[in-house]
């Protein structure tokens, strides 16, 4: 999709924001703890290949979720160890090679596949995923995990790293996240060869489990300003949000009593009243359901009345403000501020979705 440059509508990304945020969980953990940054979906909607070239010097490397966002950050220059988390089919080995990507393979399954092909697998870099309770994907044996690693080894594959991944470290309630953590210590113990590089560690982990964090840090939504648990627990020291969602009004009328509103007549006015429309909707990630929430205009909250279509919203205003006046969607205006998280609350989901879904017509600023 192409992003539309020519509306008010765009989100401001401050990349100082992620580079302190990283600075600051690097504090609180060892020296020695190697750090990746987690820049899949396009940097959870901040712009993969900006965050990445802005952080490459604060980190050890990256990780993506697929191929081509792996193949994204190559093209644009960056160097550092790009980590694959998703699986990729072997099909796809020799471009993983020619990108210098880093595959996560997870099972015995995958390493027959490529041998039945055949494939080249030598010096093609690799980290090992281990299923500790997740249930998505990973060896879920330690005998399985010996098999793999020996199998890439006699392959030619360099295995640099074995990770697994916590289902609840963003929860109060730690018995699930204990539970994992023993199996996979008691795996990693139990290897016959182990890789340099051992992670569990999202960002939950990294804020609220020290027990977790092995040898290397896999950092995602914690970078970019927000809290992974929503607002279950509270962050143990100051992070800062990377990203504001703005517009502007572009119409303003006095409608009177009794006017309808949007598709589905769903807003009557109850009395004069004043209505603004604003240049983005669910086509920008601006879902239906942000209907009866408020934006900020002039340092007030506004509600948005009427449904809201595929690329305008209609807000209720105190009073006429010029059209090109600033609204506020996620940000602070004036003395308030509406997070990401009060977003998702709204929608009840995670503040997670609220950033992904953010589309590629709304353009990124960066200062
Ligand atoms: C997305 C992802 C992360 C990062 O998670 P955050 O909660 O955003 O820190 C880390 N590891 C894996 C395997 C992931 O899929």
């Amino acid at each position: 999709m192409i992003s539309s440059l020519h509306r008010p509508t765009l989100a401001k990304v401050d990349l100082s924001a992620i580079s302190s945020n990283i600075k600051q969980i690097q504090d609180h953990v060892p020296q020695s703890v190697k750090t990746f940054a987690v820049v899949k979906a396009n940097a959870y909607g901040h712009g993969a290949v900006a965050v990445a070239s802005h952080t490459q010097r604060l980190v050890d490397g990256f990780c993506v979720s697929n191929i081509d966002e792996g193949i994204e950050l190559r093209q644009a220059g960056i160097r550092k160890p790009i980590l694959v988390l998703g699986v990729v089919l072997p099909g796809e080995v020799p471009l993983v090679r020619d990108y210098r990507l880093t595959l996560t393979i997870a099972s015995l399954e995958w390493l027959e596949l490529a041998q039945a092909k055949p494939l080249d697998l030598s010096n093609l870099l690799v980290h090992i995923a281990v299923d500790s309770g997740m249930g998505r994907i990973g060896v879920r044996s330690l005998a399985e995990a010996n098999d793999l690693i020996a199998g890439l080894r006699q392959a030619g594959c360099q295995v640099k790293g074995i990770f697994t991944h916590f289902a609840t470290a963003d929860e109060a309630d730690d018995r699930k996240f204990q539970e994992q953590l023993a199996f996979f210590k008691e795996l990693v113990a139990g290897l016959d060869y182990c890789p340099e590089l051992v992670h569990a560690s999202n960002s939950a982990t990294s804020l609220w489990h020290s027990e977790g964090i092995f040898n290397a840090l896999r950092l995602g939504l914690v970078i970019y300003g927000l809290n992974p648990s929503g607002q279950e627990l509270s962050l143990p020291y100051k992070i800062k949000p990377a990203l504001s969602l703005e517009t502007a009004l572009v119409h303003v009328k006095k409608v009177p009593a009794g006017a309808d509103v949007g598709y589905g007549a769903t807003y009557t006015s109850s009395q004069e009243e004043w209505i603004g429309t604003l240049p983005l909707g669910y086509a920008d990630g601006w879902t239906r359901d942000m209907q009866g929430f408020d934006v900020l205009v002039a340092g007030q909250r506004c509600p948005i009345v009427g449904r809201v279509s595929m690329d305008q919203i209609t807000i209720r205003l105190p009073q006429s403000y010029p059209l090109g006046t600033k609204v506020t969607l996620i940000g602070k205006n004036g003395d308030q501020l509406i997070s990401a998280t009060d977003v998702a609350q709204q929608r009840g989901t995670i503040n997670y979705e609220v950033l992904c879904l953010l589309s590629d017509r709304v353009p990124r600023e960066y200062k």
